[in-house]
């Protein structure tokens, strides 16, 4: 009994040693990526004392200390450890009474892999294991990216997902974002699919007077202009348009009478109407408001061509090689039949590709009125065949392919993740004094975003993931999940 515990206990924290706080490493003669400037600074030696960079500068006026273990970082490129800032850790809403948290904390490890060292939970109903895994990673007790989470989403007295928590009046948003700051949230999530501005302007209200920043969907019934003006901090996916408010409260009333006669507005209708009442005047009057705030957004490009259009047309999800590494429970969720989300019909898909595409156009303008873009996945089960690690690539590949540098791609996922949670004194770039999340690649991203893929090593806090200890941790992957497989087949 005993020695199978302690089987499952270092089972569950996967290939994590022991570091001591003054453990020395160093790479040597890297190529070191300034996301400031976004250019390479050749031949550097970069020395780690516990979790952090001690020294960094020039191999020949750079000493390595005797003892120091030291990686050849020679003709490769490092990268500030990367964060996903937008993923979830979550049951799958179909089957409400199976809570998946072993298959949830199986996928932590696969954030690691593909360079991610930190994530931003946005919530779901695994909040108290989610900020047990925060605890215990930010411990060293188990392997897994920094995790930072709201707890609990708030939402509509029907909540969208389970784990929500419902808020109708402004005592109740005041009292949910109590809750979810006693709780430990290190921020405040909302998922209004409609709210009245003043119980809107009170969770603000009250995560404000608690340090705490709120961002979450745009609430279909609010405009941009009024969300922002009622203290919103950020939105997640592309809802960019700038559309009068005055048209928010038609499309609103309208939305009701039509639901109550059977005639509701498809998804199609919907995004013309978006598309159409956008006024680019507004948007450049209101995206340097956005920038000088700051306001921060997550488009979330990855996902939303993948469940709008991309599960319609595409037959190839399900014999992904990849598969394996994940739980059958994980995967089913994704599955368009009986997972949360269906294709759309194929009348429909050319209109919602033209509102994705202008809405990345609303992303590059915003990006170059200054407005700070995060870059995050959406990750996570339901949002189908978004792959925990490998979506993050996708994500930085996607905002290149909207018109940001690479160099913008990089901060969006490591020094602008470090603005937003007030730590860019300390993380966010590879400097003398930062934490030594760093990310080792092969060749480099300045030229092609996608070198972000080529990862030859790891680092969070110091602790050093080589490529064969990465290997490792996804074959454990697949020998974890393989007996949920034969079980399913
Ligand atoms: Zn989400």
């Amino acid at each position: 009994m005993r020695a199978s515990l302690l089987w499952v206990v270092s089972a569950g924290i996967g290939l994590l040693r022991a570091q001591t706080p003054e453990a020395v490493s160093a790479i040597t003669g890297v190529n070191v990526i300034d996301v400031v400037a976004g250019k390479a600074i050749p031949g550097q030696n970069v020395i780690m004392r516990g979790s952090r960079i001690a020294a960094m500068g020039p191999a020949d006026s750079t000493p390595v200390p005797a003892g120091a273990k030291a990686v050849n970082g020679q003709g490769h490129y490092l990268i500030p450890g990367l964060w996903d800032m937008h993923v979830h850790l979550r049951s799958n809403p179909v089957d409400r009474d199976k809570v998946l948290g072993e298959e949830n904390a199986a996928m932590l490890d696969l954030f690691v892999v593909h360079g991610v060292t930190g994530v931003r939970e946005m919530g779901g109903d695994l909040s108290d294991q989610v900020f047990a895994w925060r605890e215990a990673i930010r411990a060293g007790k188990r392997t897994g990216p920094r995790i930072v989470t709201p707890g609990r989403k708030l939402d509509v007295a029907e909540p969208a997902w389970p784990g929500s928590i419902a808020v109708t009046t402004t005592e109740e948003a005041r009292n949910a974002v109590i809750q979810m700051k006693r709780a430990g949230a290190d921020f405040i999530k909302v998922y209004f699919n409609q709210v009245e501005p003043p119980v809107f302007k009170a969770v603000m209200d009250e995560a404000h007077r608690s340090g705490l920043k709120v961002v979450g969907h745009l609430p279909p019934n609010l405009s941009l202009q009024t969300a922002f003006e009622l203290g919103l901090d950020g939105i997640e996916h592309s809802t960019l348009g700038t559309i009068p408010q005055a048209e928010h409260d038609r499309l609103t009333s309208e939305t009701a009478a039509r639901k109550k006669r059977n005639l509701a507005m498809d998804a199609a209708e919907s995004a013309r109407r978006h598309m159409f009442l956008h006024e680019p005047k507004e948007a450049e009057r209101l995206y340097p408001l956005l920038a000088k705030r700051p306001f921060w957004v997550t488009p979330t490009m990855v996902v939303q061509a993948r469940v709008r259009y991309e599960i319609a047309e595409r037959t190839d999800f399900d014999t992904d090689p990849r598969k394996r590494y994940f739980f059958p429970a994980i995967w089913q969720s994704w599955d368009t039949k009986g997972g949360r989300r269906r294709p759309p019909a194929a009348a429909v898909l050319e209109v919602l590709k033209s509102s994705i595409k202008e809405s990345g156009e609303q992303v590059l303008a915003a990006h170059k009125a200054g407005v700070p873009i995060l870059a995050g996945t959406d990750c996570g089960v339901s949002n189908n065949y978004v792959l925990p690690g490998w979506s993050l690539h996708e994500e930085l590949e996607a905002l290149v392919k909207l018109g940001l540098t690479p160099a913008d791609a990089l901060r969006s996922a490591t020094l602008l993740p470090a603005k937003w949670r007030n730590e860019a004194a300390t993380e966010g770039t590879v400097e003398t004094g930062k934490r030594a999340d760093l990310v080792l690649l092969r060749s480099n991203p300045l030229n092609h975003i996608s070198s972000t893929r080529e990862i030859e090593s790891v680092w969070i806090g110091g602790e050093h993931y080589p490529r064969a200890r990465l290997d490792a941790m996804l074959r454990l992957a697949a020998e974890r999940a393989a007996p949920a497989w034969a079980a399913v087949k």
